[in-house]
Formats: structure tokens, C-alpha cells, sequence
């Protein structure tokens, strides 16, 4: 375990749970760049689960009761805690997860924009009086925190996942209990140690690492969770909403997308592929906002193609520590595998490779970024999240086409599109069935906008004063005999 930290200590082998480790370090995590094991955590199952929940509910009533600025000072503690530790905190990430240092830098200053904003939200959770149907009384509506929350998140963005829900969570007034991803937890002990040195009150904020099912087992069951939220896979959110269901859990679910990338014949193309390029090969391709679908007008269709491959051919793939490398590793073999299933479907079915098209001479998981013409609704890719560093460009001649072609997918997360026309633009944008719509930009997330799906994309919001209604409850006040 050779990890360069200004502050080892950041670097955790036992869970957090009830403001103290716990567990034994078993499982290995490994660097997807250099199958290194970097760290060791433990494999908790359904017991020391309902523990970690059974703390979170004892914790409840005192976070609950602490003022709104109380609970925000301590929250602004952990982000400032998360800003000077940035730079460890990136190392760790990238370690495990393999993006390039730059994007894991700028994901923690992301994470860290979540804990910031909520912190101030903290205080701006207001109910409201309402005109009252009786002279005699007063209707009056809370928002209360509405309990303990079990949080499941995925390895592709190891800090964000959990600081967009544990900010908004912990400022709300809920404690949480949140499962990493396996590939990723180191990233999320790091943020445990963190918020432990900003003083957030031991059972408000627990990470437990272990076996999935068990613990989502718990997580969906437990009579003192309230609600579920999770960011994954539709297949394992479909599963989670079934098991909560058991105890009527509310579920917030951010699950896969099929997004779009629309570049019209009106469009600024140099900023289009701009676009294209932060949009489809950010995290290598493995984001669930990634354009997974590139339409272009049969007018600026040849162009772009063009000017699209020799961006893309500037890649520089490799170790994400290394100076200069835009592309790391794969996560593991199951994402080169779909990556290679896509593009040997595409290419059987006419697809022409432009650019790449292999596993990377670097070996493991790395993989060429590819550009693909010739794409179409026949193929996997045009249904299924490649979730890889493949760019497939489809032709298309009418805006009435290219929004249907859009629309005909069961997911409606993100969808870009460049044009210049206002009427198009307006047309376009409310006639895509998306939760998020991307207009002459490829990078739409952000703290201060509501981030989530519609279809089987998931539902609910993460981000903006919006985030915070996942949290609470209103309790309706009927005040009589004035
Ligand atoms: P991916 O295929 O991209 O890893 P998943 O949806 O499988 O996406 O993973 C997202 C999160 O869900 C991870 O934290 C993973 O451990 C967790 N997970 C996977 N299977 C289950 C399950 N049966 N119950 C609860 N959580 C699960």
C-alpha cells in the first residue's frame, strides 16, 4: 500500500459507524490502472447494518432538534475540511477509481459545492401559513426532517454520489447511512474522517462498506429508514424500489441514461464538439449524463465527423496520476466487455470505425477512444448506456426525426443539443422527454440545479433548494379555537 498522502491518516481500512471505526479490514481495493491493492475495507453484512441504523436513529432526535444555523456550521466545517484536503482526497480517488487527477480535483471541489450549499440551505428550510378555510383557525405547514435515509452509491463518481445526498440529508436534519460502491470506498471513509475532524455528531453521518446485497437488504427493510436513495444501475433501482416497498419507503432514484447529443445544422460546431468531447469522454465515457447517442444534420454532418475524430485522436491515455493523461483505465473487465459487446454489434450491423476501436496497448482496462459513423437504431448502442469511450455519430436530415429518434428510449436523464435558431432551440428543448436538457453546452451539472431523471431514469432531485424536498416531510398544522 504505497498511496503518496500529505496525510496518511485520510487513508481508512475500518467503517464508520456511530462516530467511531469499526470492522475489520478484509477486502481488497484495487487500482484499476495498475491492479495494485491500495487499501483494505471491511465486509459488514446485515447485522453490523441494522447497528449502523440502529445509531443513526438514536442520533435522529438530537441532530433533528439542533438549530438550522447549528447544523449548518458544522456542516461548513466538513467543506472547508474537504476544500484544504483536496488534494488527497484526489489521489485517493483517482487510486481507486482511475479518472485522470485533473477530473478527480475537480470532482472533489463538485462534492464539496454540495456540502457548501446545503450547509447554507440548512437555514432556509421554511414552512408556510395558508389561507385557512375557518375564521376561527390557522392552517400551517412544516417541513420536518423526515428520518433516517440509506444511501447506495456507485463507483464512477466516488465523492459526488455521496455528498449530493449526505449534504442535503444531514442539512434537512436526517442522519444517513450510506454504502459505497465496492470498487470505491476509500473516497468515502476519507469524507467519514473528515466530517468526524469537523465535529458532525457521531450516528449523523456512517459509511458501511460490504456484501451489496445484505446490506441493501437492510437498507430497503429496516423500520427506521424513510428513505432510500440511490444512484446506480436501473436494473439494482428497479430491485431497491421493490424491496422498499415492503415498508413503504419513499425512494429517490438517479439511474441510467441514454443521453442524446443533438448537433443541428444551425449549430456553432467548434463548440459542439467541444461539447461532445466533455460530454461523451469525461470519466472515459463512464458517466450516466454521457452522450451515449450523437446526432448529426446531414448539412454538417461530414464536418463534424471530422473535426469530432481529431479531437478526439489528441486523447492521451493512461495512468491517471501521470501528467497530461485525459483518459484512464476502464473500471474493470465487465466494462471493457460491454464496451467490445457494443462495438462488434455496431460494426456487424454497418457502423464504420473512424477512430480506435480496441483495447488500448496499455493493456488491463484500458481502452482507444473510438468514433463510430454510420450509427443507427438497429444497434445495442443506440438502446443500451455503452458507459465506455465510444462516440457514435448518426445521420439525420429533420428536427421532427431527430427529436422522435431522441425520445424512443425508456430513459430520459440528460440531452444536449446545439443550434442557434430560438424557435428551434425552444421547440427542441420542451420536446425532449429529459430530465435535464443541455443547450450549446455538454456539462450541465452543477450544485445549484436540480440534477435527475424522468422515465427509468429515476425520480426525485439532487442539487438547489429542490434537493432538500427528498428530506423532509410537510406536516400539516390545523390551528383551531383562535
Ligand atoms: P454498476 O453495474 O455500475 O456497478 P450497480 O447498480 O450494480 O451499478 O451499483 C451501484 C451500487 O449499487 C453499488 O454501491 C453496488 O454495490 C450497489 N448494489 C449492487 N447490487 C446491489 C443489491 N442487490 N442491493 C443493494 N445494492 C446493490
Amino acid at each position: 500500500i504505497e498511496l503518496d498522502l500529505i496525510d496518511p491518516t485520510l487513508l481508512k481500512d475500518r467503517c464508520y459507524v456511530d462516530g467511531a471505526w469499526v470492522g475489520t479490514a478484509k477486502t481488497d481495493v484495487t487500482n484499476p490502472a495498475t491492479g495494485a491493492v491500495i487499501g483494505r475495507v471491511p465486509h459488514f453484512g446485515a447485522d453490523e447494518t441494522t447497528a449502523a441504523v440502529d445509531a443513526a436513529a438514536a442520533a435522529f432526535k438530537g441532530w433533528a432538534a439542533r438549530t438550522a444555523k447549528e447544523r449548518s456550521k458544522l456542516i461548513r466545517q466538513w467543506y472547508e475540511r474537504i476544500i484544504a484536503h483536496r488534494e488527497d482526497l484526489a489521489l485517493i480517488l483517482t487510486s481507486e477509481q482511475g479518472k485522470p487527477l485533473a477530473e478527480s480535483r475537480g470532482e472533489i471541489d463538485y462534492a464539496a459545492s454540495y456540502i457548501e450549499f446545503y450547509a447554507e440551505e440548512a437555514k432556509r428550510i421554511a414552512g408556510e401559513t395558508l389561507p385557512s378555510h375557518r375564521a376561527d383557525a390557522r392552517i400551517l405547514v412544516l417541513r420536518q426532517p423526515m428520518g433516517i435515509v440509506g444511501a447506495i452509491t456507485p463507483w464512477n463518481f466516488p465523492a459526488a454520489m455521496i455528498t449530493r445526498k449526505a449534504g442535503p440529508a444531514i442539512a434537512a436534519g436526517c442522519p444517513i447511512v450510506v454504502k459505497p460502491a465496492g470498487e470505491t470506498p476509500l473516497t468515502a471513509l476519507a469524507l467519514a474522517e473528515l466530517a468526524d475532524r469537523a465535529g458532525i455528531p457521531k450516528g449523523v453521518f456512517n459509511v458501511v462498506t460490504g456484501d451489496a446485497k445484505e446490506i441493501g437488504g437492510v437498507l430497503t427493510s429496516h423500520p427506521a429508514i424513510r428513505l432510500v436513495n440511490f444512484t446506480g444501475s436501473t436494473e439494482i433501482g428497479k430491485l431497491l424500489m421493490r424491496q422498499a416497498a415492503g415498508t413503504v419507503k419513499k425512494v429517490a432514484l438517479e439511474l441510467g441514461g441514454n443521453a442524446p447529443f443533438i448537433v443541428f445544422d444551425d449549430a456553432d460546431l467548434d463548440a459542439a464538439v467541444e461539447g461532445a468531447m466533455v460530454s461523451k469522454f469525461r470519466n472515459m465515457g463512464q458517466t450516466c449524463v454521457c452522450a451515449n447517442r450523437i446526432y448529426a444534420q446531414a448539412g454538417i454532418h461530414d464536418a463534424f465527423v471530422e473535426k469530432l475524430t481529431a479531437a478526439v485522436a489528441k486523447l492521451s491515455v493512461g495512468n491517471g496520476t501521470a501528467e497530461g493523461v485525459t483518459q484512464g483505465p476502464l473500471i474493470n473487465d465487465k466494462a471493457i466487455a460491454k464496451v467490445e459487446e457494443h462495438l462488434a454489434d455496431a460494426t456487424s450491423k454497418g457502423a464504420k470505425v473512424m477512430l480506435g476501436g480496441h483495447r488500448h496497448r496499455l493493456g488491463g482496462t484500458f481502452f482507444e477512444p473510438t468514433v463510430l459513423t454510420g450509427a443507427s437504431a438497429a444497434m445495442k448502442l443506440a438502446r443500451e448506456e455503452t458507459f465506455g469511450p465510444v462516440a457514435p455519430v448518426f445521420r439525420f436530415e429533420t428536427e421532427e426525426e431527430v427529436i422522435a429518434a431522441a425520445n424512443d428510449t425508456e430513459f430520459g436523464l440528460a440531452a444536449y443539443f446545439y443550434a442557434r435558431d430560438i424557435g428551434r432551440i425552444f421547440r427542441v428543448g420542451e420536446g425532449l422527454e429529459y430530465g435535464m436538457v443541455g443547450i450549446n453546452s455538454g456539462l450541465i451539472s452543477t450544485e445549484l440545479a436540480p440534477f435527475g431523471g424522468v422515465k427509468e431514469s429515476g425520480n426525485g432531485r439532487e442539487g438547489s433548494h429542490h434537493g432538500i424536498d427528498e428530506f423532509v416531510e410537510k406536516k400539516y398544522l390545523l390551528l383551531a379555537g383562535l
